[in-house]
């Protein structure tokens, strides 16, 4: 086959972090009654006028500035055409030719390649439409349309067609949802619909134009859009490679049969119809907003990852998954700023505390141990006063009973038993009770000193300090003290 060229390009809906929806007071929120955060303007009932949201257009400003696009100082509504039934105005209010932002980028790093710039063409700010639901009532299926998400703040984030491979993809994906959760726009969440993706595609041969794009729609996961475009590279390539052409059209991924296949009805052929929103003046970003923005720009995520490297010495990888989420990221600098040991906390943090709220269906936000608490807790490991297996003993204990791990430790008696004489006492009594063991290390079966060691650590529950136990019973052991006979 020969070699084709690939572009892709990825068009994503966030939904905005306002309390209320674009054009009116209705409260924004995930799932509850049907239609009962709606009125005449998110209805598009006749008369009703919308007035833009001042929140929504501060948030769209600041991922504009977090991925560096160029804030249009004046920037225009639009109205997009289109009959569906969640859509009772029979428009969308977009924006067109005059997007808010244009000329951004992101970073995508992929693996033991050079890091690649992915341009960002435009971000535009638009109302979400209602959703369909389809069920059953008695013995009859009814499609019902829920209008509670018309009229929600979105913007759209679009990709210049640059993209090169499905996991260039996915990384872009990853990088724009941690800037989105980290500057607050949008919780990003595809599970919710709070993030969705439209992917397109082509493919051409080296040299010649570029193919026709194929746009994937209704993919619900970072991964399903992965796997869709590499399904859909593939699928355009054995066309080509037919002597058949691609058609420009939608097509939906069908994760049950691991496929995309063609969206009934050629959606795609629409002409929206596009016009300036004659119900809305243009839309003015100041001089103080663009200030305002800028002054709530938080550090972001690669930002933080280069730093957590850099001075912290963490390795790139922990660096980069304590940074992608935000409340993961400030947990992590909590646990830091009480223990002042980076390194131990990240592996804390990512190993222990995650394994133990995985466990329990927890996100770190639940966390039922504080990043202070975690901090005391690795305080306690380096200063010698636990050991590394108790301290772990004490998270678990801490995140079952969400009670303090230091307290838990002091509760039970677990600081480690650093007291000489003590251990030296209780290292006698185990090397006295087995003499043939003593006799066998005493003969060469040095490797015997785990097997003492092991005892004195069951005797004192884990407690006793091992690096001090160990020199206790070698010393013993070669008999250097009396060995095992006192008189
Ligand atoms: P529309 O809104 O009609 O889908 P847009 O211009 O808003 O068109 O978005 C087009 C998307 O498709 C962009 O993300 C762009 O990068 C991508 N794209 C454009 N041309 C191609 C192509 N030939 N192959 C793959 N992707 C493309
Ligand atoms: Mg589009
Ligand atoms: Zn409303």
């Amino acid at each position: 086959m020969t070699r084709l060229g690939v572009v892709i390009g990825l068009e994503v809906h966030a939904q905005l972090t306002t309390r209320t929806k674009l054009f009116c007071g209705c409260p924004v929120a995930f799932g509850g009654e049907p239609n009962t955060r709606v009125c005449p303007v998110c209805l598009g009932l006749p008369g009703a006028l919308p007035v833009a949201n001042r929140e929504a257009l501060r948030l769209a400003v600041r991922l504009s500035q977090a991925v560096g696009a160029k804030v249009h100082h004046v920037s225009q509504w639009a109205r997009k055409n289109y009959f569906y039934p969640d859509l009772p105005k029979g428009y969308q209010i977009s924006q067109y030719q005059r997007p808010l932002s244009s000329s951004g980028y992101l970073r995508v790093e992929p693996e033991g390649e050079p890091p690649r710039t992915i341009g960002i063409d435009r971000i535009h700010l638009e109302e979400d439409a209602g959703k369909s639901m389809h069920g059953s009532l008695g013995d009859e299926t009814v499609s019902g349309i829920d209008f509670n998400r018309c009229g929600v703040a979105l913007v759209e984030i679009v990709s210049a067609p640059v993209l090169r491979t499905p996991q260039e993809a996915y990384l872009y994906l990853e990088r724009l949802r941690a800037v989105l959760r980290a500057t607050g726009v949008s919780e990003a969440d595809m599970q919710t619909g709070s993030l969705r993706c439209d992917a397109n595609v082509s493919v051409h041969r080296e040299g010649e134009p570029w193919g026709r794009r194929v746009e994937v729609k209704n993919v619900n996961s970072f991964r399903f859009v992965r796997r869709a475009l590499a399904f859909e590279i593939d699928r355009q390539r054995a066309t080509v490679a037919r002597g058949g052409e691609v058609e420009h059209e939608s097509r939906l991924w069908d994760e049950q049969r691991c496929e995309t296949r063609p969206m009934r009805g050629k959606e795609e052929l629409h002409d929206y119809r596009y016009f300036p929103e004659p119900d809305l003046p243009a839309l003015v970003v100041s001089e103080t907003l663009m200030a305002e923005a800028a002054h709530e720009l938080p550090e972001l995520p690669h930002a933080r990852r280069d730093r957590l490297v850099r001075d912290s010495g963490l390795s790139v990888p922990d660096a980069h998954r304590l940074s992608s989420e935000p409340d993961l990221a400030e947990y992590f600098e909590q646990v830091v700023r009480v223990s002042r040991r980076p390194r131990e906390a990240a592996s804390w943090v990512l190993t222990e505390l995650l394994g133990e709220l995985n466990r329990r269906g927890l996100g770190i936000d639940q966390s039922p141990v504080s990043g202070e608490q975690l901090g005391e807790l690795i305080q306690l490991v380096a200063a010698n006063t636990i050991s590394g297996k108790i301290a772990k003993r004490a998270l678990a204990l801490a995140c079952e009973t969400g009670r303090s791990p230091a307290e838990i430790v002091e509760q039970h008696g677990w600081r480690q038993i650093s007291d000489q004489r003590l251990i030296e006492h209780i290292c006698r009594e185990i090397v006295e009770a087995h003499p043939e063991q003593v006799m066998a290390y005493r003969r060469g079966k040095s490797g015997l000193l785990g097997y003492f060691v092991s005892r004195v650590m069951a005797r004192t529950s884990g407690q006793a300090n091992p690096a001090l136990v160990s020199q206790m019973l070698t010393r013993l052991l070669e008999g250097c003290s009396g060995g095992t006979g006192r008189e």
